[in-house]
């Protein structure tokens, strides 16, 4: 939903001198306007400027510092307003609801701002993905390769690519046309030649990306387990932050959210996956709400066996309290180099409870995300698989050039399984309309990881490519 005005808290949450206050749309202005004891000086401010402004709220006066970016000069191409106010959440909590009721301005959803700067043209999808990465980078080498992706480095290598696949394209669509005329230009071959240096552009730019930061050495353990088993309150007491607060804004973010931390020598990415599990006889099926439109819950299977194939390890997380079979069945099913069984929630069971599950279950872990139960047990059994994967040397390598999302690592993977494809029509000479859909199968892949390419490039190329005077 790109309409109204949005307004989210910029800063995290925190001990700091400063919280910011950020809102986007076409009431940003009037509505701080109206709040303000002295509204004339944002008048004063025609593109861009920072003004001293003096609020009233439940009848006090409160001094902020607002940055004020008029549209189309700002991150969303909307008006920008950012307010600086001393970093107190009751504070800047009083403020964004005194906001809220005002003029259609509403919270903003997960990644809105930057919806919007993609929407209206500033950034492309490759860059909008790069800026939740620069801002989760730990590491400098992780945030030398998110920032490649910011500047929209990578945007301009798969454009690049996607612009040789658009050519091909219009190459079949005219060898199609005219299959009838014995034109030399519009071989089979040539065909089958075109798409195999596509398939080496791809396999290069997938060498050339990571979904992790390689070289360092970090360890990938995913959590998984059924829904409300307690994944996201163990990553956050992981973590030791609130990092699934997002995801109670609007429901909407279905990647997974990860975070890292130093477990020994080696950094562990914990990554909780959106809710997929895989049961005995199927590869993945996810656990996810019913509400799910099919396409969605495609995209995020997609994503949950990629991360689960990267993953070093995965720790399988049981309800303590529940009912348990079912996991447990699944939990045998899945094939993992590292995989431990850990029941959360053991904070619910009385002693005699835990002691028989721990008798029941030796190898496993018991904890509780709630108060920490289990947790350093936890980190030091990870902490030994790192210290195992790190003497095999199987964390080591060169470090990416790009670091990407497992939904750009999805689409990539995609559009190199749709290339296959057309190179096996190409081959067996099935025709050319299945090689044709199979190509554009490709570029639509490409095209979800920029968000650029449109359908209307392949016409614009056979017409302006081609001159074949028709
Ligand atoms: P997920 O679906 O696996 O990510 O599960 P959540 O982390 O969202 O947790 C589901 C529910 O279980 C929430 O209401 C949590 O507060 C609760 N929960 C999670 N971990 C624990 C725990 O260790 N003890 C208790 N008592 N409740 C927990």
């Amino acid at each position: 939903m790109l309409e109204g005005t949005i307004l989210a808290c910029a800063t995290a949450p925190g001990v700091s001198a400063r919280g910011v206050l950020r809102l986007s749309g076409p009431a940003a202005i009037p509505s701080l306007r109206s709040l303000a004891v002295n509204p004339v000086v944002l008048d004063g401010c025609p593109g861009f400027g920072s003004v001293a402004l003096a609020l009233e709220l439940d009848g006090a006066r409160l001094d902020a510092w607002v940055t004020v970016y008029r549209a189309p000069r700002s991150y969303t191409r909307e008006d920008v307003v950012e307010v600086h106010l001393p970093s107190s959440l009751p504070l800047m909590g009083m403020l964004a609801r005194a906001l809220v009721i005002r003029d259609g301005v509403r919270w903003a959803g997960p990644g809105e701002f930057t919806l919007r700067a993609f929407r209206n043209g500033r950034i492309d999808l490759a860059q909008a993905e790069a800026v939740a990465q620069v801002i989760s980078a730990t590491e400098e080498a992780e945030l030398r390769a998110a920032r490649r992706g910011l500047s929209g480095e990578l945007g301009a290598v798969v454009r690049a690519v996607a612009d040789r696949l658009t050519g091909t394209l219009a190459l079949m669509e005219a060898c199609i046309d005219f299959a009838d005329e014995d034109i030399p230009e519009f071989s089979g071959g040539r065909l089958s030649g075109e798409v195999g240096e596509i398939v080496a552009a791809v396999d290069r730019l997938k060498r050339s990306t990571s979904l992790r930061l390689a070289g360092e050495g970090s360890f990938h353990c995913v959590l998984a387990g059924l829904p409300n088993a307690g994944k996201s309150s163990l990553l956050n007491a992981l973590l030791g932050r609130r990092e699934a607060l997002v995801s109670e804004l609007a429901g909407t973010t279905r990647d997974p959210v990860r975070g890292t931390t130093r477990e020994g020598a080696l950094s562990v990415t914990w990554v909780d996956l959106a809710g997929g599990y895989p049961r005995p006889g199927e590869r993945l099926v996810s656990g996810l709400d019913g509400r799910m439109n099919p396409e969605t819950r495609a995209a995020v299977e997609r994503l949950t066996s990629l991360e689960l194939e990267h993953a070093d390890g995965v720790l399988w997380l049981v309800d303590a309290a529940g009912e348990y079979p079912e996991s447990l069945e699944a939990f045998e099913s899945f094939e993992a180099a590292v995989k431990l069984l850990v029941f959360n929630k053991v904070d619910l069971l009385d002693a005699p409870a835990r002691a028989s599950l721990a008798g029941r279950y030796p190898a496993a872990l018991l904890t509780s995300a709630l108060d920490g139960t289990g947790l350093d047990e936890l980190r030091a059994a990870v902490g030994k698989c790192t210290a195992a994967a790190s003497r095999q040397g199987s964390l080591a390598g060169e470090p990416a050039r790009f670091l990407v999302s497992s939904h750009q690592e999805a689409a990539l993977q995609l559009s190199r399984e749709a290339l296959d494809r057309a190179l096996d029509v190409l081959d067996s000479g099935a025709g050319l309309e299945l090689a044709a859909a199979d190509l554009r199968d490709a570029l639509r892949s490409l095209e979800d990881l920029i968000g650029e390419v449109t359908p209307d490039d392949v016409l614009d190329r056979v017409f302006a490519g081609f001159c074949v005077g028709k």
